[in-house]
């Protein structure tokens, strides 16, 4: 669950400890994560060497911005994360990327998933790329308004579940904040999104930035390790995650149980007593 909220607390954690470093050495344990060059050497050597000067996130992805006007975009998939590490530390199994840093420590490429990427362009190259343009609205970039998000739900007509989880509406809510934004804002994800009143369409809207937020205040829903195991949800550490993962557990609001269903295939939880 490598969503906004993550990355960005991904992003601000990378900023303040390896902006300044260069790279030392690159290892690279499988080639599909770097394929988008013609081999494993063609990728280590376009980073070896290089100073990261800045990190930027584009919707979901990551953009290390190095000198020589090269960037490295990462791409972390469905699981994926980047963890600082000491340089000597062992990568573990779902580790295919290790760089380290000529000052010391290292950077290590997680992918349980095994749908990550990595790939380094030229820095002038990266607004041209299309993987890279965020389809959909990025809350905690963009001044998104309500009347604009009225519109695009009245126009959208779906189930307010599956609207919240298209990235090209809002960008990476996924399973888990689209239900928390539908808990916070007392709303069911099966009602249509065409069908809201003003007072609900403004509370939904305050419901998207206020979840992201505090997401990212709290360092998001998952921990940074590297032994992180998606069917291991840890609930103790993510107490500001209200319903996600919490089937039969009290509902924040009414004590009534948290149910899990699913709205046309995708899991949900919600409080049923309370959503509507
Ligand atoms: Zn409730």
């Amino acid at each position: 669950m490598t969503e906004l909220p993550e990355v960005e607390v991904i992003r601000k954690t990378l900023e303040r400890d390896l902006v300044g470093k260069r790279v030392k050495d690159v290892t690279v344990k499988t080639t599909a994560v770097v394929a988008r060059h013609r081999n494993r050497p063609a990728f280590i050597k376009a980073l070896t060497g290089r100073r990261i000067e800045s990190i930027v996130r584009l919707g979901t992805s990551l953009v290390l911005e190095l000198d020589e006007g090269a960037a490295l975009v990462v791409r972390l998939g469905t699981q994926g994360n980047l963890v600082r590490e000491i340089a000597t530390a062992e990568a573990g199994k779902t580790t295919p990327v290790v760089a380290t840093f000529t000052t010391g420590g290292a950077l290590h490429m997680v992918d349980p998933a095994k749908d990550g990427e990595l790939y380094v362009v030229a820095r002038d190259e990266v607004p041209n790329l299309p993987e890279l343009v965020p389809g959909g609205i990025d809350p905690l970039t963009e001044t998104f308004t309500w009347p604009a998000f009225s519109q695009q739900l009245r126009e959208r007509d779906a189930p307010l579940k599956l609207v919240l989880i298209d990235d090209t509406f809002v960008v990476g809510l996924g399973d888990l904040y689209s239900d928390e934004i539908l808990w916070a804002s007392g709303l069911s994800g099966q009602r249509s999104s065409a069908g809201l009143s003003s007072q609900e369409v403004r509370r939904l809207y305050r419901a998207v930035l206020e979840v992201l937020f505090e997401a990212v205040k709290q360092g998001g829903a998952t921990e940074a390790t590297p032994e992180f195991d998606d069917d291991d949800f840890d609930t103790e550490s993510s107490e500001f995650i209200k319903v996600y993962g919490r089937e039969g557990e009290a509902c924040g609001r009414c004590r009534q149980p948290i149910h899990r269903g699913a709205v046309e295939g995708h899991d949900s939880y919600f409080c049923a007593n309370c959503q509507t």
